[in-house]
């Protein structure tokens, strides 16, 4: 299988991945909603989310260990002792001034360091090591009407404003866009499986990718918003990178935007070094002990995860690990699969129709499978209208298309488009004389030669949209052939 390397060319690709850790209740700092979805811009603030001077932060527990919680499932070593730093920049999106953050250098530790994550790329292995994990805040959501590059002004909405965020740091394992988009998934059906982010919430999960190509100077892509994206901004880099080095030139050291209208990254700015942003230790937050009872609590408390979800799969519904790893990279498809199977004998036939006809057309129509709204009953429905022989396999499948395309139901699309079977003997026979009479010449050959026969069954399923039971639909033409 092709690995989709570009050989020769040592591409590295790291992530940094923010992930927003929306099952809290309160911001990390400050009592203050975090859930800001839809509610007017600047109503979930305080002085302390403001950066009023005179305010103390106090840190959530429950944020704590929600990101132990991620720590664990991502193998990496928890520190018996954190600190928070600040990170110093001047920036309408932060009221401070700073953002309350952690940091790895300068005495500084991190909520955890080290790990990996194991995930399937086509079918192979491959793990990417896990740099660290830190807690920080979320800055303040700016709106730029129109696009970034365009806009004349910009809006600001403090709801954000602390709200807690882990940033998860990879080392740059990655070596191809596939193997990141890959990553992404796995990370993000693991938060989901822990319950601490969701999928459903726009914007819960958002990516900065750094890469470098022939050990050239790194170029970090910021703020993309979905996975797709990440593999798209990506594969333009490469494609920007490799252009530069055919004409003798290099990339250098820059941040980049993806421009998600035009798709394609532009430049923002000449990297800061880490010495612009003057880390410092905050000193409004004492140093927070991690115990070993602390972890062995949390621990003890872990849900199911992705891996130990797929090993039941292979071995309570039998179905391939393959199937089962496909079907646990999302944790609502998971669901989804499980809820199915509650209602329906055969796993495997499950696992087939999810993996070919949902996914590809869920994929196709660019839904998000949070948005998708077809319910285990209605597709365990289908899948019983073809056993019942209402609808033949082929209709199945555009019915299923259709469903997921309006949100319709499956059995509502058969009704609705007259998709059900003709399995009526006389009904075909009409129509089996119609196509006998149009095509003399096939029903001449047919008689000399069998596979002639075909031909006049697809004039039927033509005339009929498929929907002619084929078994009577042969049988009529047969007799009707030897009448003659
Ligand atoms: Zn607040």
């Amino acid at each position: 299988m092709a690995t989709g390397r570009d050989e020769g060319l040592d591409v590295k690709i790291g992530l940094e991945v923010h992930v927003q850790l929306t099952a809290l209740k309160t911001k990390l700092f400050c009592g203050c909603s975090a859930n800001y979805r839809g509610m007017p811009p600047n109503t979930l603030t305080c002085p302390i989310c403001l950066g009023h001077p005179g305010t103390l932060p106090v840190l959530n527990r429950k944020a704590v260990e929600h990101a132990m919680m991620v720590a664990l499932a991502l193998n990496s070593s928890i520190s018996r002792q954190m600190i928070f730093f600040r990170k110093n920049y001047f920036y309408v999106d932060l009221p401070k001034n700073f953002q309350i953050s952690q940091y790895d250098k300068a005495g500084g530790v991190p909520l955890s360091t080290g790990g990996w994550v194991e995930f399937a790329v086509n079918g192979e292995k491959k793990k990417v090591r896990i740099r660290r994990i830190q807690l920080e805040e979320d800055p303040a959501r700016l709106t730029y009407p129109g696009t970034i590059t365009t806009s004349s002004y910009t809006l600001v909405d403090f709801n954000r404003a602390g709200v807690a965020l882990l940033e998860i740091v990879t080392e740059p394992d990655m070596e191809t866009p596939e193997e990141a988009y890959f990553f992404l998934q796995k990370l993000r059906s693991i938060v989901e499986h822990l319950g601490v982010s969701s999928e459903n919430m726009q914007g819960s999960m958002r990516c900065d990718a750094n890469i470098s190509i022939k050990g050239g100077a790194r170029v970090e892509i910021k703020n993309i918003s979905s996975f797709r994206d990440v593999r798209r901004a990506l594969q333009y880099e490469i494609i920007r990178q490799k252009q530069l080095l055919r004409r003798g030139g290099a990339a250098k050291q820059e941040t980049r935007h993806w421009d998600e209208d035009r798709q394609i990254t532009v430049s923002l700015r000449v990297k800061e070094t880490e010495s612009d942003y003057r880390y410092f230790p905050e000193p409004d937050l004492v140093p927070v002990k991690i115990s070993e009872e602390w972890i062995s609590e949390v621990a003890s408390k872990m849900p199911e995860l992705p891996d130990d979800r797929r090993e039941r799969f292979t071995s309570d519904y039998g179905i391939p690990e393959y199937d089962a790893t496909v079907l646990t990279s999302n944790k609502k498809i998971a669901d989804f699969f499980e809820e199915c199977c509650k209602l329906y004998p055969n796993p495997k036939k499950v696992a087939n129709w999810i993996m070919s006809d949902l996914l590809r057309n869920i994929n196709e129509t660019g839904i998000d499978v949070a948005e998708m709204s077809i319910t285990a009953e209605q597709f365990i429905d289908l899948l019983k209208m073809i056993d019942e022989e209402l609808i033949s396999g082929k209709i199945a499948k555009r019915v299923l298309r259709e469903a997921i395309r309006t949100g319709r139901s499956p059995r509502k699309v058969v009704e609705d488009e007259g998709l059900l079977k003709i399995s009526d003997e006389k009904m075909i026979a009409k129509i089996v004389d119609e196509v006998f009479h149009e095509f003399e010449g096939a029903v001449a050959d047919a008689k000399r030669d069998r596979k002639a026969v075909n031909f006049l069954v697809g004039q039927v399923m033509r005339k009929t949209r498929g929907r002619a039971d084929p078994e009577i639909t042969n049988k009529v033409i047969l007799s009707k052939l030897e009448e003659k």
